[in-house]
Parts: structure tokens; C-alpha cells; sequence
């Protein structure tokens, strides 16, 4: 072959699954090989897979299965890799089969069926890596696994217990994404609270400077970088109480994805979550006291098996005492290998359908009303993108991309995308915000977006 071995590369899933991809990325192009944008003109192609729930895993074998109908030679990796023989019973032919979090096994593969160009150094990589997302937002992950055994999921199953970074690696990570450009560090893992637990919070070190493995001097260390830095999956053990004085402070965004799952105690056992809901209500309260700012996310799952009408109310009652900025929502649906598949009393599905719009109802009145308390104040954004139809399209803090609202800005045309800048809130709805970088009249709403809901933790 007289050119560079040219890789396809289809990344499925997860902000976890996503970091994934773009480490296997780097590494390719770290050794020389090129990313083709197209199947024919790839050599081979590796699919990035998820696996969490059914549609996901029909949504990656037709994936998979596009891939050998236009490429042939394709290696597959990622969550639905490591459950059994699901791949290979559909698609026989596929080249290598890989589990998640498996960047070594799938270059080990790729040498094998691709080898790798002579003179890798030539090719010149970028100090970030190779990013998926836009260039001033990146999703940095700091732990794999979870020792959490919730009964509705198989990521323990899939990617093991809590394995944590080490916290001089994924501060010079943060370190060198900033220097590149990004301007925004979403932090992930499966239970981000969790973070140097099985290290047993032992001292790193960054630059020099001795830093525990622990979440709160991490969050701390990640503020001196000068990017908005926001926590997503942090499951809310008493520690983050700690966080909140950091958002107050603005060293952190005062953001917080805390993934509930419910609020009724006997859905909570049956699931197997440790938390109590008048616990995080009451904490809750206190984090709001200490940072009237917050803007809180959670994710909520109804339909559990076993649930009655009355957890179900639980679930409302504890919505509308919380107030929580935003919402997404789940009807429950079984899992393969899933613990839950073995609970008695099954929801029916138009119960479960029913539940779901009865709790997003009352989240969109709830959501409306907190965002219309921004109306009037000038906020930092950070511009993601100019639209000819929409105008400009930025985030304040409490809009994570992809999941939450944006704020539309009518008279933003001037300015750069992948930049702050400040605006005057002068609109809202359900979901999004009305902006003007001069203090104007309220402009056009662009459109009623659905709530954004992203998977578990
Ligand atoms: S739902 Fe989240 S916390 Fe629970 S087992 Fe799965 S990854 Fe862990």
C-alpha cells in the first residue's frame, strides 16, 4: 500500500463511550494512520458500541451491520461487545470483537488486520488528542467502572468496579485541552462522586504540588485552569456538600447532574439505590442557601417494576418540593442480564407512558417557572454555534450541550463562536432562553425543544 492505512471510525453511546472513541482516535493517529470520512474509502472500520438498552443495542448491530454491507472489514468495541456472542451471532464476519474502555485490545486488532505505516512521527497530532465534540467543549473522564449494583443496569457487568484515574494525568489532560482551545471540561465517569474511593484518596501529584485523589481538590485544581468546568453523575454522597462552596465561589460552574432515579423508598430498595429522598431534598435546600444559583439536573425512571400509583406520587411530590431546574425521564425497560428483569409486578406499558407524561407535565411547569426567574439578569454564555434560521446559539451555565436547554441570541451575529461572552436574558420558555448582547426588546422564541434526557448513573 503507497498511502496511509485509512481507518472508518462509527462512535456510538455515552459521553463515557465517546471518550472512549476519541482515545482510540488519538492513538491512531498518533501512529500514522489516517480517519477515513466515508466507508468505501476506508481500509477497515471500528465501531464504537452501546449496549445499555434495547434500542441502543439494535440501533449499534444495524451499525455494525451497515458497516459490512459497505466496508467488510469492521472490528467492533464498547459496551455491547462484552455481552456474550450478541455480536457474533448476528455478524459472523465482523474481524475483532471488543469490550468497552478497551483501547489496546482494538489497536491490537486493527495491527493485525491493518498494519500500521512506517513512519508514524511524520504525522503531526494534536496536543488534545482527537476530539469528537466541537473544539471549544471536551468530556474528560476520570474514573471507569462502578461499585454501585443498581438492579436496572449492566455497567458493572460491563465495565467492572470503579477503577480512578490518577489525578496528575487527568489534571495535565485538562491541562493540555485548555491550551488547545476548550473552553468548557465536562467531567464524567459512572459515579463521579465516587472518584478515587478504590485508591483510597491516595496524594498525586500535579506540577509538582501534592494533591489527594478525591473529587473535591480535583474540581478545586480543574477551576485554576480558566474553563467552565461542570460535573455531571455526581450521585449525592454528604462529601459533595463540599462542591458547592467552590460554585458559590465561581471556580466551578454551579452546576450539578445528580442522578435521583426516584423518590418513593420502596422503589429506591427495590432498585438498590443507597439514597433517601428526604435526605437529598433537605440537602438539596442547603446547597441552594449556600449557592442560589444552582442549577440542578436529575434523570427519573418510571414504570420500576413494582411500582404503585402512590410511589408514583411520591416521585411528583418530591418534584415539585425540589424544584429541580432539569429533568429527563424514563419509562422502564428490562435490560438483558439486568437484576430488575427477575422483580415481580411488572408496570404496564401504558401506565409507564402515562407516568412519564404526567411527570414531564409537571416538570415543564416547574422548569418554565425557574428559568423565567433569569429573565432581566446579564449572564455569562459561551457561544456554540450562528444558525440562519435560529441566529446565534449559546449555553449559560446551567445548560450542558446536547441535554439541556440553549439561550437563543437574536442580535449575536457578531459574535465568535467558541467564545464567552456576556448577555442580557430577556425571554424564556420551558427549555431555552432569550438573550440580547444590548439590552433590547424580548426577541422571537425560535421553538418548544423536548427536555433532554441522557441515560443513568
Ligand atoms: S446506574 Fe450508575 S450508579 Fe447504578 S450501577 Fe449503573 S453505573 Fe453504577
Amino acid at each position: 500500500m503507497n498511502r496511509e492505512p485509512r481507518v472508518g471510525f462509527v462512535s456510538l453511546g455515552c459521553p463515557k463511550a465517546l471518550v472512549d472513541s476519541e482515545r482510540i482516535l488519538t492513538q491512531l493517529r498518533a501512529e500514522g494512520y489516517r480517519i477515513a470520512p466515508t466507508y468505501p474509502e476506508a481500509d477497515l472500520v471500528v465501531v464504537n458500541t452501546c449496549g445499555f438498552i434495547d434500542t441502543a443495542v439494535a440501533e449499534s448491530l444495524d451499525a455494525i451491520g451497515e458497516a459490512l454491507a459497505e466496508n467488510g472489514k469492521v472490528i467492533v468495541t464498547g459496551c455491547l461487545g462484552a455481552k456474550g456472542n450478541t455480536v457474533r451471532d448476528l455478524h459472523p464476519s465482523v474481524l475483532a470483537v471488543t469490550g468497552p474502555h478497551a483501547c489496546q485490545e482494538v489497536m491490537a486488532a486493527i495491527h493485525a488486520h491493518l498494519p500500521r505505516p512506517h513512519d508514524p512521527l511524520l504525522d503531526l497530532l494534536p496536543p488534545q488528542g482527537v476530539k469528537l465534540t466541537p473544539r471549544h467543549y471536551a468530556y474528560l473522564k476520570i474514573a471507569e467502572g462502578c461499585n454501585h449494583r443498581c438492579t436496572f443496569c449492566i455497567i458493572p457487568q460491563l465495565r467492572g468496579d470503579l477503577v480512578s484515574r490518577p489525578i496528575g494525568e487527568v489534571l495535565r489532560e485538562a491541562e493540555n485541552l485548555v491550551q488547545a482551545g476548550v473552553r468548557e471540561l465536562l467531567i464524567v465517569s459512572q459515579d463521579t462522586s465516587a472518584y478515587g474511593v478504590d485508591l483510597r484518596y491516595r496524594t498525586g501529584f500535579w506540577n509538582g504540588r501534592p494533591l489527594k485523589t478525591h473529587l473535591t481538590p480535583l474540581a478545586a485544581a480543574l477551576g485554576e485552569l480558566g474553563a467552565w468546568v461542570r460535573l455531571h453523575y455526581v450521585y449525592p454522597y454528604p462529601h459533595v456538600d463540599e462542591l458547592i462552596p467552590l460554585m458559590a465561589e465561581g471556580r466551578v460552574l454551579p452546576y450539578l447532574d445528580v442522578p435521583l432515579q426516584h423518590a418513593s423508598p420502596p422503589v429506591l430498595k427495590a432498585m438498590k439505590r443507597p439514597v433517601n429522598a428526604d435526605d437529598a431534598l433537605a440537602r438539596i435546600r442547603r446547597w441552594r442557601e449556600i449557592c442560589p444559583d444552582l442549577t440542578l439536573r436529575s434523570t427519573f425512571i418510571v414504570g420500576f417494576p413494582g411500582e404503585t400509583e402512590a410511589d408514583f406520587e411520591r416521585l411528583l411530590e418530591f418534584l415539585a418540593a425540589a424544584e429541580l431546574d432539569r429533568v429527563g425521564c424514563f419509562t422502564y425497560s428490562p435490560v438483558e442480564g439486568a437484576a430488575a428483569n427477575a422483580l415481580p409486578d411488572p408496570v404496564p406499558e401504558e401506565v409507564k407512558q402515562e407516568r412519564q407524561a404526567r411527570l414531564m407535565a409537571l416538570q415543564a411547569k416547574i422548569s418554565a417557572g425557574r428559568l423565567r426567574r433569569r429573565i432581566g439578569r446579564i449572564v455569562q454564555v459561551l457561544v456554540d454555534a450562528r444558525d440562519e434560521e435560529t441566529g446565534t446559539i449559546a449555553r449559560s451555565s446551567a445548560d450542558a450541550p446536547e441535554i439541556d436547554g440553549v439561550v437563543y441570541i437574536e442580535d449575536g451575529a457578531a459574535l465568535p463562536v467558541g467564545e464567552f461572552a456576556k448577555a442580557r436574558i430577556v425571554d424564556a420558555d420551558e427549555h431555552d432562553l432569550y438573550a440580547r448582547i444590548d439590552s433590547g426588546k424580548a426577541p422571537k422564541r425560535k421553538s418548544s425543544r423536548s427536555g433532554g434526557m441522557r441515560a443513568k448513573s
